[in-house]
Parts: structure tokens; C-alpha cells; sequence
């Protein structure tokens, strides 16, 4: 930092504009299961926007906020479990971390395990996650396996090494990861001043939805928030067995990131909406896909399908006129360009002249 000239010192406030974030480790760890023996493995993850949607809130009736996830440093919400959960695994000397992925956990896990200087494995259902998470696994140095059967059946793998090899699991299962993952409803309260009213979110894993609401009980219970959400969780139709009430053996959707037929935290879901009078429900790829695209060009969010579930939902379900959402968008569109580019039509060439352009354009 410089030394202040006569200026800054003129200025009223003594408030920088923009003040170093230190990654939701450190600005929350007072609520984090750390300690001081606990290092700190961050990206600076977290202050993501939480942006107004006009457009939506006036389709819907309500004041709803866009909470865009994919602006973490992996692009998705995975890094507020991941800094806690590989921060814990270092300060007990861990030297080798593994998790079953839909993709967004394996990049996460590989660029924290860099930092942390740990190995990372992944273990992947075969050609069902997004291309661009896999790169990013790759390329942050992890090792990737592939398995010939879907998510479930890879966490179940997964679940079965730790007494096998000297392993450390960074999935959800791990409540490491939970913890981290509340950074994301103290967040909404410190910008909106109070829990919104209802919160939406795609279920998975159901992870999240946890997190979410716990995160949202320990800042009421610690006087930061007057009341709590209604927590709205929406499944993909083809693998909704919280809302079918049975374990889906062959989970089918385009939104890959919520792939999933047996959810490890699945009473957490049912608590989280049972508690808090809210709602487990499905919609469709369909539904899906067409709040997808509805984000990218009326809210200019270009968000993963997965993400989209929620607003897909919430478009479905609707809210009581009035109230204050927040839709949590998960992940970064940039991961999938495969299902973007599928549903776009992709421009023809044309000769090299203004001429061709302006034909081309219609102009
Ligand atoms: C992991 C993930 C989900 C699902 O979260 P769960 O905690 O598994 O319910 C949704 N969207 C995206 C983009 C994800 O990466």
C-alpha cells in the first residue's frame, strides 16, 4: 500500500472503495469449524453478485435477486465447501483428496488441491459431465478415472477407498463441505439485510440445499437475520427421487450437474423444505432449457442448465405476489459449451465484405 498523499486524506470516508475479500475462510470464520491450527488454502472465493432481475421479478410478481455462483473461482459454488474442506484436509496432513463428480466438484477439488499441493482424484461417470469441467480437472493436474456407471455409482466407489488407501473425501458428504457452503446464505443476509423470503435452488446431491438452510439458521440463531427463508428445491424430472420418493437407478437429464439418483444428503433436503415450509418439486429439460436461455438474454446470466432449474421452477411454482426471492445460479454457462451451442443456431460464413455482412445482417 502507498503512503497517503493530501488527497486521499481529504476524502471523506476513510473507506477504500474496494476492500481486499480474503475468501469466505477468513471473513466467516467465526461460524467455520477452523481453528487456529487451521491453514488457509483459499482462491478467495465467495462476494458473488447477488443481482437484481428485473425482468424476472416482473414476469413472476416478486423482487427476486439472482445469486450467480458462477462467479467463484472455479465457476461454481463448489469452492465455499472446497476452501474449508482442503483447508481441514492440509491442517490434518492429508496428502491425497478424492470425490465422484457431475464436474464442478472435480475442478473444484483439482485447483484447491494445487493450491494445497495435494493430489487430487477424480472419479467421473463416462461421457455424462460437461467438457469444460473436465478440462479444467485436467489441467489443474488432477488425476481423472472415468467410471463405466453414473454418479451414484461413483460416489459409492468413493465411499468405499478412505479405508483402502490414504485418502481424504471433498465430497458433500464431507461436512466440511456443508460448512463452506453457508458462506453462501450469509452472504444474501449481509447484502439484503435479512433473509429473503423464499430461496430457490437446483437439488442434486442436495448438498446445498442443506448448507443453505443451516447456514441461514445459524445466522438467525446468532441475532444477524430476523426471520428465515422458505426453501424451494427443484429436481430435473428425470432424477427426482426426493420428489418421486424413491431412489432412481438411471437418472436422465441435460442439466448433468444434477444428475442424480440417490442424493447423499437427502433427508437434509427434506428437513430444509419440511422446516422451513417449503418445497421439493421437479420440472422438466424442457422447463430447463427454457429458463436457460430466458436468463441469458433477458437477465444477461449465462448460467449452467443445472442453474437454470431454479428459476425453471420458480417460473412453474410461482411465489405469493410481493415477496423477495433469491435464485441461487450454480455454475458458469462457459463449462457446457456443448448444450449452449445445441441449442443456438450456429452462424453461417460468409464472403469477406461489407457487402456480405450487411446481406447477412439484414441491414
Ligand atoms: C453440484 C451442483 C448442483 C447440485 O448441488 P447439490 O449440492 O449436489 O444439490 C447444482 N448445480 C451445479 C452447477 C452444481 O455444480
Amino acid at each position: 500500500m502507498g503512503e497517503p498523499n493530501a488527497r486521499s486524506e481529504a476524502r471523506p470516508s476513510p473507506e477504500p472503495p474496494l476492500r481486499r475479500w480474503r475468501g469466505v475462510l477468513e471473513e466467516y470464520r467465526s461460524f467455520l469449524p477452523v481453528s487456529e491450527a487451521t491453514p488457509t488454502v483459499s482462491l478467495q472465493e465467495g462476494a458473488t453478485p447477488l443481482l437484481p432481475a428485473r425482468r424476472l421479478s416482473e414476469r413472476v410478481g416478486a423482487e427476486v435477486w439472482l445469486k450467480i455462483e458462477g462467479a467463484n473461482p472455479t465457476g461454481s459454488f463448489k469452492d465455499r465447501g472446497m476452501t474449508v474442506a482442503i483447508s481441514k484436509a492440509a491442517e490434518a496432513g492429508t496428502e491425497i483428496v478424492v470425490c465422484a463428480s457431475t464436474g464442478n466438484t472435480s475442478a473444484s477439488a483439482a485447483a484447491y488441491a494445487a493450491q494445497a499441493g495435494m493430489r487430487c482424484v477424480v472419479l467421473i461417470p463416462e461421457g455424462h459431465i460437461a467438457l469444460g469441467k473436465l478440462a479444467q480437472a485436467l489441467v489443474h493436474g488432477a488425476t481423472v478415472v472415468q467410471i463405466q456407471g453414473n454418479f451414484d455409482t461413483a460416489l459409492a466407489i468413493v465411499r468405499d477407498l478412505p479405508g483402502r488407501a490414504p485418502v481424504t473425501i471433498v465430497n458433500s458428504i464431507n461436512p466440511d463441505r456443508i460448512a463452506g457452503q453457508m458462506t453462501g446464505a450469509f452472504e444474501i443476509v449481509d447484502v439484503l439485510g435479512d433473509a429473503p423470503e423464499i430461496h430457490c435452488l437446483p437439488v442434486g446431491n442436495a448438498g446445498n440445499i442443506t448448507a443453505y438452510w443451516r447456514g441461514y439458521c445459524e445466522y438467525k440463531a446468532a441475532g444477524l437475520a430476523t426471520r428465515l427463508p422458505r426453501m424451494f428445491g427443484f429436481q430435473a424430472a428425470g432424477a427426482a427421487p426426493i420428489v418421486e420418493g424413491r431412489r432412481v437407478e438411471e437418472p436422465e437429464t441435460i442439466a448433468t450437474a444434477i444428475r442424480i439418483g440417490n442424493p447423499a444428503s437427502w433427508y437434509g433436503a427434506t428437513a430444509a423444505s419440511s422446516e422451513s415450509g417449503g418445497r421439493i418439486e421437479a420440472v422438466t429439460d424442457e422447463e430447463i432449457l427454457e429458463a436457460y436461455l430466458w436468463l441469458a438474454r433477458e437477465e444477461s446470466v449465462y448460467c449452467e442448465a443445472a442453474s437454470a432449474a431454479s428459476v425453471a421452477g420458480l417460473l412453474k411454482f410461482g411465489v405469493p405476489g410481493g415477496s423477495s426471492v433469491v435464485c441461487v445460479l450454480t455454475g458458469n454457462g462457459m463449462k457446457d459449451p456443448d448444450l449452449a451451442v445445441g441449442q443456438v443456431s450456429v452462424p453461417a460464413s460468409v464472403p469477406a465484405e461489407t457487402k456480405s455482412v450487411l446481406d447477412a445482417i439484414g441491414a
